[in-house]
């Protein structure tokens, strides 16, 4: 059964750990996460996109893949499915197919109108149990065709947002979603620790998780993020484990075009990946 962040999150940020949102693309993608956390013993969060949730024909073929999934491999460990970066109305359609857990990102609005649409959606996840991540200075970088320039967020404008009855919030501290480039600044702690202070208790959410070094990730850790979304490196993962495999002509072996073998080391890697972070993380054995 799925169940929303809110648990999750506080036990994180009372033990000092953080739970991996890992976004899933198609069934191999979701069955690689949910086997690594059940054997890591971690709980997870599923993140979809909207641009993802399209590519699975719609949110409602992904809550019935999710929550059918989770019962066929028996997994115990606990597991939200939240929509990653939604729109107003992409937020209404995911609450209604089933997901437990709703970011909905009017960052790219004025203050008052970010403030004005998150306390709706806020209000329609209450009447649902669904919990509910709201961000506040939009996070650079393109993420399904939305290009932010790596804002840094207002602390104040945070406590505002947080203050809304939000469960989790993200905010712009520096960090991009993709590749990082080579001249970037590192993640602005100074921030991160004015927006932990300002919103006393309330679990931060790190964007853009590629690529940032691990003591920085240990470091934010410790300065009250409890959620950390990872993305990119996992396709890379799978690229690589595929690319790996067809390089090798392993593809052209007997069966070896079976889309069963064919995919299985793409998801392997992701396997690999996901264990790696959990540990990083600190949430292996947390569930
Ligand atoms: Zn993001």
């Amino acid at each position: 059964m799925l169940v929303n962040v809110k648990d999750m999150m506080i036990k994180a940020r009372d033990g000092k750990y953080a739970v991996g949102q890992f976004n899933i693309n198609n069934l191999e993608w979701t069955k690689a996460i949910l086997l690594t956390a059940e054997e890591n013993k971690s709980p997870v969060i599923l993140g979809v996109s909207e641009g993802a949730a399209k590519y699975m024909c719609g949110f409602k073929t992904v809550a019935a893949m999710v929550s059918a999934m989770i019962e066929d491999l028996g997994i115990t460990v606990p597991v939200a499915l939240h929509l990653d970066h939604g729109s107003y109305e992409g937020a209404k359609k995911a609450m209604e197919a089933g997901f437990s857990s709703i970011m909905f990102d009017g960052s790219h609005y004025a203050i008052e109108e970010n403030i004005a649409k998150t306390k709706e959606i806020i209000d329609l996840c209450a009447a649902k149990g669904l919990s509910v991540e709201a961000e506040v200075g939009a996070i650079g970088g393109e993420e399904d065709g939305v290009v932010g320039n790596g804002e840094v967020a207002d602390p104040a404008e945070c406590k505002t947002i947080a203050d809304l009855g939000v469960d989790i919030l993200a905010a712009g501290i520096g960090n991009i979603h993709g590749k990082y480039p080579s001249n970037w600044a590192g993640l602005r702690f100074d921030v991160l620790e004015a927006i932990n202070n300002a919103t006393v208790g309330m679990p931060l959410v790190l964007h853009g998780g590629t690529g940032i070094p691990d003591e920085m990730v240990q470091k934010a850790i410790s300065l009250g993020v409890c959620k950390i979304n990872v993305n990119t490196e996992c396709q890379l993962s799978f690229q690589e484990a595929t690319r790996a495999y067809i390089e090798a002509g392993k593809d052209r072996e007997g069966k070896g075009f079976d889309p069963r073998k064919l995919l299985a080391p793409g998801g392997e890697a992701i396997k690999a990946k996901v264990k790696e972070k959990m540990d990083l993380f600190g949430s292996i054995g947390k569930a």
